[in-house]
C-alpha cells in the first residue's frame, strides 16, 4: 500500500536525533519561552530572508495575530476587510473573522488555483485593508502583481505560508515577499512538529513586538496589560525538533520536487490534467494535485490498488454551514476546482517504488462509461 504521507516513517527519517532532543528538553526542566524557542526564531527568520520571527501555537494563530496586530497599530475598525482566496484553506479565512475583520472572498485563477490578481481590484472597497496570499499547495503567488496593487491603494499583504516553507520566488523565501507571514508546524506540512506549532516572520519590527505582546495576554511587562491579548506560543520542545528538521527542509523540499518532476514526466492519461508549475524553485510541492472530470471513480480506482489518495479540498469555504451568509454565492472557478481536485501521495520520504506504483495506477485509469 502507498500511504497519502507516511508521518510515522518521517518521524523515523530523523531519528535518534529527535528522540535526544525530547530526553534533553524534558530532563532541562524548562518547556515555555526558552533558549530553544529562541534560537528556533532566529535560525528560521534567516532562513526565511526576514528579520522578525515570533514563534506562536499555530497557523491559524500567527494569521491572526498578524492581523489584530495591524488592527491596533493602524487604528482599522472592526468589520474592515481582507481579499482572501475563495479556494483555500478554512483557516486563512477564519483568521480574518478572529480579527474582527470581513474576509472578501477572490476567485483564483483557474489555470495554478492560486488568487487571481487580475480580479482583485474589482473587490476593493474604501474599508479594504489587506490582501492575502495564500501560497496554496506549496506554489508562490504572483507576488509581484499583488504588490503592484497593494502599493497602489495603500493596503498590506499578508502570505499564508502554512503549505509554503521554503519555496522562493525570484530568489527570495515565502514569508519575506510581503509586509507579514503566517507559518504553521502542523505535522503534515512541509516542516512539521510533533504536535501543534506555528510562527509569523516579518521584517517589520514594530508589527513583530506587537505581535510577541498580543501573544503574551497583551503585555510586555510582566502584569502590565496593554491589550485584550492571547496566549499563543511555540513550546520549547516543539522548537527543538523543529530546529533538527529545519536543517533537512531544504533536501527535503528538492526530494518533492524529484518526485513531481517524475509525475509530470511519466503520468500520462487523457483523462488526467497535471499542476502547472510557474517555476521549479517557486513550488515545494506540499501537496501534488492533479485534476480530472471524473475525479471520484479516479480516487476509487487508485484506492483499489493500495493508494492512498485526499482532496484538498472537498467543500469550498461558501458552501460551508460555518459561513451560511455565503451559501447562496457562486463562485464557478473555485467550486469546479472542488470537484475535480485530487492529492496524489507525495512526501520527503516516499520511495522511488511508490512513485513507480502511482504512476502506473494513475495511467490505468479509463472511465467507466
Ligand atoms: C494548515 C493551514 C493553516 C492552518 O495551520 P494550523 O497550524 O493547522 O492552524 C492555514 N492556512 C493554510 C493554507 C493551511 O494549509
Amino acid at each position: 500500500m502507498v500511504k497519502f504521507l507516511d508521518i510515522k516513517r518521517i518521524t523515523e527519517s530523523f531519528e535518534p536525533q529527535l528522540s535526544q532532543e525530547a530526553t534533553r528538553i524534558i530532563s532541562s526542566g524548562w518547556y515555555l519561552l526558552g533558549e530553544e524557542v529562541n534560537a528556533f526564531e532566529k535560525e528560521f527568520a534567516d532562513y526565511c530572508d526576514s528579520s522578525h520571527c515570533v514563534g506562536v501555537a499555530n497557523g491559524l494563530e500567527a494569521l491572526t495575530l498578524i492581523l489584530q496586530a495591524w488592527k491596533q497599530m493602524y487604528g482599522w475598525a472592526e468589520g474592515d476587510e481582507v481579499i482572501v482566496p475563495a479556494n483555500t484553506y478554512i483557516a486563512s479565512i477564519l483568521s480574518v473573522n478572529h480579527a474582527g475583520l470581513s474576509p472578501v472572498l477572490c476567485e483564483p485563477s483557474d489555470r495554478d488555483a492560486l488568487i487571481d490578481p487580475t480580479r482583485i481590484e474589482e473587490l476593493l472597497t474604501p474599508r479594504t485593508r489587506a490582501i492575502m496570499a495564500v501560497h496554496l499547495y506549496g506554489q508562490i503567488c504572483d507576488m509581484k502583481a499583488i504588490g503592484e496593487i497593494a502599493k497602489r491603494h495603500g493596503l498590506k499583504v499578508i502570505e499564508d505560508c502554512a503549505q509554503s516553507h521554503g519555496a522562493l520566488y525570484q530568489g527570495t523565501r515565502a514569508g519575506a515577499l510581503g509586509d507579514a507571514a503566517a507559518f504553521s508546524f502542523y505535522p503534515g506540512k512541509n516542516l512539521g512538529a510533533l504536535g501543534d506549532g506555528g510562527a509569523v516572520v516579518t521584517n517589520d519590527r514594530s508589527v513583530a513586538r506587537t505581535i510577541r505582546t498580543l501573544a503574551n495576554y497583551g503585555s510586555q511587562t510582566k502584569y502590565v496589560n496593554q491589550y485584550k491579548g492571547m496566549n499563543s506560543r511555540l513550546d520549547e520542545l516543539q522548537a527543538a525538533i523543529l530546529r533538527i528538521k529545519l536543517r533537512r527542509l531544504d533536501a527535503d523540499n528538492d526530494h518533492r520536487r524529484k518526485i513531481a518532476r517524475r509525475y509530470i514526466k511519466q503520468i500520462e492519461n487523457p483523462f488526467v490534467e497535471l499542476p502547472y508549475v510557474h517555476s521549479w524553485l517557486r513550488h515545494v510541492f506540499h501537496l501534488f494535485t492533479i485534476r480530472c472530470k471524473q475525479r471520484d471513480a479516479l480516487q476509487q480506482h487508485l484506492n483499489k490498488l493500495g493508494i492512498q489518495t485526499l482532496i484538498h479540498y472537498p467543500i469550498p469555504p461558501h458552501k460551508q454551514e460555518a459561513y451560511a451568509e455565503w451559501n447562496h454565492l457562486s463562485l464557478p472557478i473555485t467550486e469546479s476546482i472542488h470537484q475535480e481536485i485530487l492529492s496524489l501521495p507525495i512526501s520527503q520520504v516516499m520511495t522511488d517504488d511508490e512513485v513507480q506504483q502511482v504512476i502506473e495506477a494513475v495511467n490505468q485509469f479509463r472511465p467507466t462509461e
